[in-house]
């Protein structure tokens, strides 16, 4: 342990981690292995994933069909080209079924291997189908305020988190945020939308992006017209609407895809993670019918933009592999279950305790906030540490969560694989209510 704990300082660079914490304290957790909802350290100490991991274990921790067929898939055909027309079975069968599964107007995907890429590569496609149409004007991105659409160049742009800016010094020009609807409402969010594109110009606006559910922003559901408004708004002014489904695709809010919540069809679909439960790099993006026709008749030449690794027919075997998995234990349903006596829970959890604001969940997708005053939502201030104080008490209970706390609120993220049961939800809650428990007696 300690040796692998030294040679993590020494040479492993960690994706959105504290470098300084690395080295003081070492890695957090060294996991060994994953069975279920659980994950377990090489020390033997067992957890419950309550985040799927990165939202994205779906079906959880090892499955061992998705192993096999893996396996399978490598010892036939382990790689080859989807360039210059080169194709094969998986990538081709899997586009087929991912465009069964999505709303009908969306039927061609482009694939990718993760959400960052899908995103990246949503704008370029749409800035392509403007220029292809004569229109090259048209290229700015409109997305919201706390929105996260991953760390390539142009999706850290799209991300209205600053702090994703701020980290190499600026985010790119051609990319402007809305107010996000959760705070500020329907109406608020619309005109602020509406406002971006007319301060612009709306001959300059390519797209909207959004999340059904804002994720990392800290699962920010949005009012139930909103995504209405969003369409007629993408409508008026002839906008193209994305939706970032990277974390609410494949089941996770109790529908296969989180738009279907709002019974809205975008234009455009990023997916990624609950594509392949995270068993194996994978994304890609769909476009609407329209889009691929003009890109049919009026692409020229080669379309010059393409991954190594879009559409790797192991990847795409194993997401077929994971989505019939998902059909076939009704995933999706108990997603919608599940995140019902979730809710429950966190209801219950806040009329016993005092510290508690807003909880909410759409299928297996939640928030538990923490305010110093549930009557007035008053915040804590920001260096009480309130939510990391909570999500440490957690951990010491054997679950792990996330904690969301930019702009000084104190939420905790669940996003538990979508094969929990009751009895395990309730596991959940009991450790949720004696962990916010100790930190209130802590506060007081
Ligand atoms: N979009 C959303 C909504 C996400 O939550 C994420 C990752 O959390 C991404 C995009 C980026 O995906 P990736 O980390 O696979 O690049």
């Amino acid at each position: 342990m300690e040796k692998l704990i030294e040679l993590d300082k020494k040479h492993f660079i960690h994706p959105t981690s504290s470098i300084k914490d690395q080295q003081a304290n070492g890695a957090k957790l060294i996991i060994e292995k994953g069975e279920g909802i659980y994950l377990t350290d090489k020390k033997g100490d067992v957890y419950i994933d309550a985040m799927s991991s990165l939202w994205n274990v779906n079906i959880g921790h090892g499955n061992k069909e998705l192993a096999e067929v893996a396996k399978e898939q490598m010892e036939k055909l382990a790689f080859s080209s989807t360039f210059s027309t080169f194709s094969h079975e998986p990538a081709i069968l899997l586009a087929k079924k991912i465009a069964d599964l999505a709303p009908s107007k969306l039927n061609a995907v482009f694939f990718t291997s993760g959400g960052s890429e899908s995103n990246d590569s949503a704008f370029k496609l749409v800035r392509h189908y403007w220029k292809i149409q004569g229109k090259p004007e048209r290229n700015k991105i409109v997305s919201l305020k706390r929105g996260y659409h991953g760390v390539a160049a142009a999706s850290t742009s799209a991300t209205g988190i600053p702090e994703f800016w701020d980290m190499a010094g600026h985010m790119e020009s051609g990319f402007v945020h809305a107010e996000t609807p959760y705070w500020e409402g329907t109406k608020t969010s619309i005109d602020s939308i509406r406002e971006v594109i007319e301060a612009e110009g709306p001959e300059t606006i390519a797209a909207f992006i959004a999340e059904p559910i804002q994720g990392a922003g800290g699962v920010l559901i949005p009012p139930n017209d909103y995504f209405k408004e969003v369409r007629k708004l993408c409508d008026e002014y002839g906008i193209v609407f994305i939706a970032d489904e990277v974390i609410t695709g494949f089941g996770r809010t109790g529908k296969m895809f989180g738009m279907e919540n709002w019974d809205v069809q975008p234009d455009m679909m990023s997916f990624a993670k609950g594509v392949t439960s995270g068993y194996i790099p994978l994304g890609g993006v769909l476009v609407s019918d329209k889009i691929h026709d003009v890109m049919k008749d009026k692409s020229m030449g080669t379309l010059f933009h393409g991954f190594t690794y879009s559409g790797h027919p192991v990847a795409a075997a194993v997401a077929l592999k994971n989505i019939e998995i998902i059909e076939k234990q009704g995933l999706v349903e108990n997603a919608c279950k599940m995140g019902e006596e979730l809710l429950k829970g966190f209801k219950q959890i806040k009329n016993e305790l005092n510290i508690v604001g807003n909880v909410r969940a759409v299928g297996l997708l939640g928030a538990f906030e923490l305010v110093a005053d549930p009557d007035t939502n008053k915040r804590f201030a920001s260096d009480l540490k309130v939510a990391p104080r909570v999500i440490a008490a957690l951990h010491e209970r054997g679950v792990i969560c996330r904690a969301v706390t930019y702009e000084s609120t104190d939420i905790i993220c669940f996003a538990p694989p979508l094969i929990i049961n009751q009895e395990q939800i309730n596991t959940v809650i009991e450790k949720l209510h004696d962990s916010v428990a100790a930190v209130q007696k802590e506060l007081n």
